[in-house]
C-alpha cells in the first residue's frame, strides 16, 4: 500500500509507470500473506516490483511503450517474470521504456518521457533516466518499486543504473531466458534487474535466471546463490585497466571517478593490470549495425493483422503501410531502414558481414584478456552524468545520443556480463557510475567486486 500511495503521488510528474495494476498487487500480496502465516514464503516473498513494459505479463499492458502495440494484453507470462511471482513477488505496474528498447534517454517512448528524480545541485531543469530501461531507473531510484526488471541490448540496464545512482546488472547473454520479451535484437538482448544495492541486484538476478526449453539459447547452468557471492574478498584478484576507454574527450570528472574506482580495488587488495582490447574502437559502428539488422527482421511481424493497431487501407499492403507508418515513432523507422538497408543484398557484404566479423574480434579481445588471468574488467559505466531532457544538440543528430552506448556495447557483443554500480557524484551532484566486465556466466565475481566499490 506505501508503494502504490508513492506512485499514485509521484508518477504524475515522473511518469516512469506505464500501468499501475492496483487491484493485481493487492491479489498478489494477499496471497503472500497467507503463504507467509504458513512459513511457505518464497525468497521474493511481498516483495513489490515494476516491471519493464517490454516483458510479457497476462491480461496486463505490454507494449514496449510503442504506439503500434496499442491495447496488446498476452495471454502468457514470460519466463522471467512467472520465475519472480513464483517466489512470489507482487507486481506493482508496468514501466517506461525507449519504444521497442530503441534509445540512452526513454525520449523515445510513445508516453513521453520519464523525468530523472535527481536534479543538478541549484537547478530545476529536468534530467533523462538514461535509456532504454528509464522507467525502470527512476522508480527504483524514486523508491517506487522495491527493485525492477529491465533489458539490455546495448548498454540500457547499466547506462540507466548509473544516471539514476542505481544498480544495474546485464548478465552473460543465455543466463536468463528471453522467453516473452518483446524482441529488439535477439542476439544482444538480455534481461536483467536494476535495483537499489549490489546485494538486491544479487537476490533479483537469481531469480530471474534460469534455462527454458522455450528459449533455445538460454543457458542450462546451475544459477548460483550470488548473494552469497557479496562476502567474497577482491584480493589477489586481477583487474584488468583497458586503455582503449580512454576516449578521446572524456571529461575530467569521468577521468577522476575511474582513478577512484581503481584506487579502492588496489586498497581491498586487488592487482591493478593494464590491459588491451585493440578492437574497441569498431564496436559501436558495428552494434549500429548488427542491432538495427536484427530489429529490422523482428520488427517485420508489427503488420496491422496480428497485434495492436491497425489503420484502415484500401487493400492489404496499404492497410500495412498506413499501420507502420502511424504506429512506429521516428527512432524505431530508422533503425528499420537502416536495418534493411545493411541486410540488403547488394550491401550485406560490406555491412552486415563485415559488422559479423567485427563482432568476433572485440569478442576474441575480451577471450585473450581473461586467458591471460585477468578476473574482471573495470570502466566507467557511461561518459557523462545525466544529460536534460530535449537536449537539441542530441535531438538535432541520432549519431550524439548513440555516443552515450560507447562504454556498454562492447559487453553485449562479447555476450559478456556487466554490472553497473554507483560510484560517487559529479560536481553537479549528479550520480556516477562505475561498470565491471566478467568472463562468461561469473557474475559472482562482479557482485563481488561491485559490493567493494558501492
Ligand atoms: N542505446 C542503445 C540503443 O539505442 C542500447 C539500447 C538497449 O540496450 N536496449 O540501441
Amino acid at each position: 500500500e506505501a508503494y502504490l500511495a508513492a506512485i499514485d503521488q509521484a508518477n504524475p510528474v515522473i511518469n516512469a509507470y506505464v500501468a499501475v495494476t492496483h487491484d493485481r498487487a493487492r491479489q498478489m500480496a494477499t496471497a503472500s500473506d497467507a503463504r507467509l502465516a504458513k512459513n511457505e514464503g518464497g525468497a521474493l516473498e511481498g516483495i513489490p516490483l515494476g516491471i519493464k513494459d517490454l516483458y510479457a505479463t497476462e491480461g496486463v499492458h505490454t507494449q514496449a511503450c510503442s504506439h503500434i502495440l496499442d491495447g496488446f494484453r498476452p495471454r502468457y507470462e514470460s519466463t522471467v517474470t512467472a520465475n519472480l511471482w513464483a517466489d512470489g513477488a507482487v507486481m506493482l505496474g508496468k514501466l517506461n521504456m525507449d519504444e521497442f528498447a530503441m534509445g540512452s534517454s526513454n525520449e523515445t517512448s510513445f508516453y513521453g518521457p520519464v523525468k530523472n528524480p535527481w536534479r543538478a545541485t541549484g537547478s530545476n531543469a529536468d534530467l533523462v533516466p538514461g535509456g532504454s530501461s528509464g522507467g525502470s531507473a527512476a522508480a527504483v531510484a524514486a523508491w517506487l518499486c522495491a527493485g525492477a526488471t529491465a533489458s539490455d541490448t546495448g548498454g540500457s540496464i547499466r547506462q540507466p543504473a548509473a544516471f539514476t545512482g542505481t544498480v544495474g546488472i546485464k548478465p552473460t547473454y543465455g543466463r536468463c531466458s528471453r522467453w516473452g520479451m518483446v524482441a529488439f535484437a535477439s542476439s544482444l538482448d538480455q534481461a536483467g534487474p536494476i535495483a537499489r544495492d549490489v546485494r538486491d541486484a544479487a537476490i533479483l538476478l537469481k531469480s530471474m535466471a534460469s534455462v527454458d526449453a522455450k528459449d533455445t539459447t538460454s543457458v542450462d547452468l546451475p544459477v548460483p546463490d550470488y548473494e552469497a557471492a557479496l562476502g567474497r574478498s577482491v584480493r589477489g584478484m586481477k583487474i584488468g585497466i583497458p586503455k582503449e576507454y580512454r576516449v578521446e574527450g572524456m571529461p575530467e570528472e569521468i577521468e577522476k571517478l575511474w582513478q577512484q574506482g581503481i584506487d579502492w580495488l588496489r586498497e581491498a587488495g586487488a592487482e591493478i593490470v593494464e590491459i588491451t582490447l585493440p578492437h574497441t574502437k569498431y564496436a559501436l559502428p558495428a552494434y549500429y549495425i548488427v542491432a538495427p539488422a536484427e530489429a529490422s527482421s523482428n520488427l517485420a511481424r508489427y503488420d496491422g493483422v496480428r497485434y495492436g493497431l491497425r489503420e484502415q487501407g484500401k487493400d492489404i499492403v496499404d492497410m500495412y503501410e498506413r499501420t507502420r507508418a502511424a504506429g512506429f515513432g521516428d527512432e524505431v523507422k530508422r533503425r528499420i531502414m537502416v536495418g534493411t538497408y545493411v541486410l540488403s543484398a547488394g550491401y550485406y557484404d560490406a555491412y552486415y558481414l563485415k559488422a559479423q566479423k567485427v563482432r568476433t574480434l572485440i569478442k576474441k579481445d575480451f577471450e585473450d584478456v581473461f586467458a591471460a588471468g585477468v578476473d574482471a574488467i573495470l570502466t566507467p559505466a557511461t561518459p557523462s552524468a545525466a544529460f536534460g531532457i530535449a537536449d537539441q544538440e542530441l535531438a538535432s543528430d541520432p549519431v550524439k545520443m548513440y555516443l552515450n552506448d560507447v562504454f556498454t556495447v562492447t559487453v553485449n557483443m562479447a555476450g559478456l556480463p556487466g554490472i553497473a554500480v554507483p560510484a560517487g557524484l559529479d560536481a553537479k551532484g549528479l550520480p556516477l557510475g562505475l561498470q565491471l566486465i566478467g568472463k562468461p556466466f561469473d557474475e559472482e565475481t562482479l557482485f563481488a567486486t561491485a559490493h567493494v566499490i558501492e
